[in-house]
């Protein structure tokens, strides 16, 4: 059932892989995406066990389930929260709050480029266009929270109770042309937002991916 179905090239010539496991072209779609910042590995694996998951199991869900597992190749060589660019991918989104410099804790002042100026941002946002997606998923670390953009709050509920992650309204610092804002605020798309906690270890690794598990399953409406 699963497929890989598109291959994008990023500006240094690395493959930004779209997989699909598909239920038929009436249903909705929905989209899982993680690794936006190459410094937090922990979504990427979540996202790929999810896929061997998929790949292994006979599921069944009302939706078209599109997986996105790592936007950032190039960040992710370098082990750097931006692109090879040196952007900051979840600022680079052409929203009302576009600020070309944003402040962030994990690394204090990062280039936001230009509205909309990386390949990276112009993939998702073609994909959102393309694919109207129902509930969109993403995953970052490491503050361990559970945080929505747009009308998810009760979804955001669920999940958090599900995973055991507290969950807040407001991340508690400025996100400027995040895809949050972009998605979830300004397209009014129900975006849920995790943080895991920072992984070390494989068994680390291991243990973030058994935790979330069953919120991500409830999610998709997989069964
Ligand atoms: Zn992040």
């Amino acid at each position: 059932m699963l497929k890989k179905i598109n291959t994008w090239k990023d500006l240094f010539g690395n493959d930004i892989d779209l997989w699909c496991c598909p239920v038929r072209k009436s249903a909705d779609n929905i989209l899982l995406v993680a690794r936006f910042h190459g410094d937090e590995p922990e979504g990427e694996f979540c996202l790929r066990k999810m896929l061997e998951e998929l790949q292994n199991t006979t599921v069944s869900s009302p939706y078209n389930i599109y997986i996105l597992p790592c936007l950032n190749p190039s960040g992710k060589k370098l082990f750097t929260r931006a692109n090879g660019r040196e952007i900051d991918l979840n600022r680079n989104y052409p929203t009302e709050n576009f600020t070309a410099i944003s402040v962030n804790p994990h690394t204090k002042e990062m280039s936001s480029g230009e509205p909309a100026s990386e390949i990276e941002t112009q993939i998702m946002m073609k994909l959102v266009q393309d694919y109207n997606f129902k509930r969109i998923l993403s995953i970052h670390s490491d503050l361990h929270l559970i945080d929505y953009d747009g009308p998810a709050k009760e979804l955001a509920k669920h999940f958090s109770k599900l995973c055991g992650y507290r969950l807040v309204d407001n991340i508690g610092y400025q996100t400027n042309g995040s895809f949050g804002t972009w998605v979830g605020v300004e397209r009014k798309t129900p975006l849920i937002t995790v943080e895991t906690w920072h992984g070390e270890t494989a068994q680390d690794m291991m243990k973030i991916w058994q935790e979330l598990k069953p919120a991500v399953w409830n999610f998709c409406e997989l069964k």
